[in-house]
């Protein structure tokens, strides 16, 4: 019998009517012959009521107690899918990341899987049971719990798709598929029937929430079959393939944004060899990941060099980084959490001239400013004021997908 595993976010768990159609959908799947293992996240907005909470006691929470806190949220979630499966005249049985033996390393809040033990799940499936795991979880080497970051519950439904060989995972949401720009920002997005892991994984790494960026890349590496699907309606979803398998190329697959992210810049750094090293060394070591980078030109043997971090890496980036330029003797280091980053991807945009000027223009028709620019052959992202980014995805769009500037799709 091939296993089978569906996953269930937090808005598809939100009350008892929606868990009922999850247990519904899963019934369903098992009783055409899968071996199901579900996967699901906290309820509605859960996790970021938790994080909530902590902040009242603590405004700076430590990352060990509050992934402690946070993995709360989809253990009332498996439990309460269980139970109404077994209400529906259904064995099933819930585990925790522990249980099952999801372990991670220790980077708390965004700890990465390293293995996955499947025995328990084997045992549970061969008993006739569904089995309904706690997403978003995992344990280090000491037994403590850590989580995978905001939205990680799709990398542990691909983790132990991996590890049990299922057929496929499908992750079911509250749209049917991957759009060409996140549907809720731009009214007339469309759904892509298909995209390859390397275009999902940078849309999903440049803000688009759908997937967590880690699940493609696990499907990518395991082979592991990947849809989105609506937990809704029973319509076609999005497959996530390899590249060299797909009908059509797009030049732009998608537009994105990314509010999560602030800007830093350090200021009169002396010009000598080993300061860019020195500085992304001290943050690399902190566990803080550093996008577009820009040098200033230098003058009278000094420079400034201007960086993007995630927003929620901020405090612990400035910390490293007083220390860091105290030692280089800059004159002083400086943020802007008023950025956001508005991406493009596409495949095909590697081989058409004009995608980038078309994107710059669109920015332009708006009177929106660039500050920064960095770009990969199947990417180009500009950072913008944090709050014109609905409106600059908006336009970037239209250009793309409405305006006509390139044409959507070509043979592949
Ligand atoms: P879940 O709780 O099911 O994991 P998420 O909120 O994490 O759901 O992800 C689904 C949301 O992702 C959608 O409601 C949509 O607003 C957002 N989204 C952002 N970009 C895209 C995109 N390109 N295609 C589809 N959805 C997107
Ligand atoms: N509950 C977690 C979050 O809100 C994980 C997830 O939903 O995938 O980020
Ligand atoms: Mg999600």
């Amino acid at each position: 019998m091939s296993i089978l595993v569906h996953k269930y976010g937090g808005t598809s768990v939100a009350d008892e009517e929606r868990i009922r159609n999850v247990a519904r959908r899963v019934i369903r799947a098992a009783d055409e012959g899968h071996r199901m293992v579900v996967v699901v996240s906290a309820q509605g907005d859960t996790t970021d009521h938790l994080i909530d909470l902590a902040r009242r006691v603590n405004p700076w929470p430590s990352d060990r107690e509050l992934d402690m806190l946070l993995a709360v949220g989809e253990q009332i979630s498996i439990s309460l899918v269980a139970m109404t499966i077994e209400a529906m005249g259904r064995a099933a049985i819930s585990l925790t990341a522990a249980q099952v033996g999801i372990f991670t390393d220790d980077a708390h809040k965004k700890a990465r899987i390293i293995r996955v033990n499947s025995r328990r799940l084997d045992d549970e499936l061969a008993a006739g049971k569904i089995v309904v795991v706690a997403g978003f979880q995992g344990v280090d080497r000491n037994n403590d719990l850590t989580t995978l970051g905001r939205g990680g519950s799709d990398t542990t439904a691909v983790a132990l798709a991996a590890a049990l060989g299922a057929v496929r995972c499908e992750i079911y949401t509250d749209v049917d598929g991957v759009y060409t720009a996140d549907p809720r920002v731009v009214k007339g997005a469309c759904k892509l029937t298909q995209i390859s892991h390397e275009e999902m994984l940078e849309l999903a790494s440049l803000g688009a929430q759908v997937l967590h960026p880690r699940s493609v890349e696990l499907a990518k590496q395991y082979g592991v079959k990947l849809e989105v699907k609506s937990s809704f309606a029973d319509v076609p979803g999005t497959l996530v393939k390899e590249a060299g398998q797909m009908e059509d190329v797009l030049q732009v697959s998608g537009v994105t944004s990314d509010k999560n992210i602030a800007r830093v810049a350090i200021l009169e750094v002396p010009d000598r060899p080993g300061v860019a090293y020195k500085v992304m060394g001290d943050l690399a070591a902190g566990n803080v990941n550093v996008d577009m980078i820009i040098q200033s030109v230098s003058r009278d043997h000094i420079n400034d060099m201007s960086f993007t971090i995630g927003e929620d890496d901020l405090d612990r980036a400035m910390a490293i980084l007083n220390k860091t330029i105290a030692g280089l003797g800059a004159k002083g280091v400086v943020f802007d959490r008023n950025v956001a980053k508005v991406s493009i991807v596409g495949i095909g945009m590697k081989e058409k001239a004009g995608v980038a000027s078309a994107m710059f223009q669109a920015l332009a028709d708006q009177g929106i400013n660039i500050q920064m620019i960095s770009s990969s052959e199947i990417k180009i992202s500009c950072l913008i004021d944090r709050e014109r980014a609905d409106e600059a995805v908006r336009a970037i769009h239209e250009k793309f997908f409405t305006g006509g500037v390139q044409v959507a799709r070509e043979a592949g």
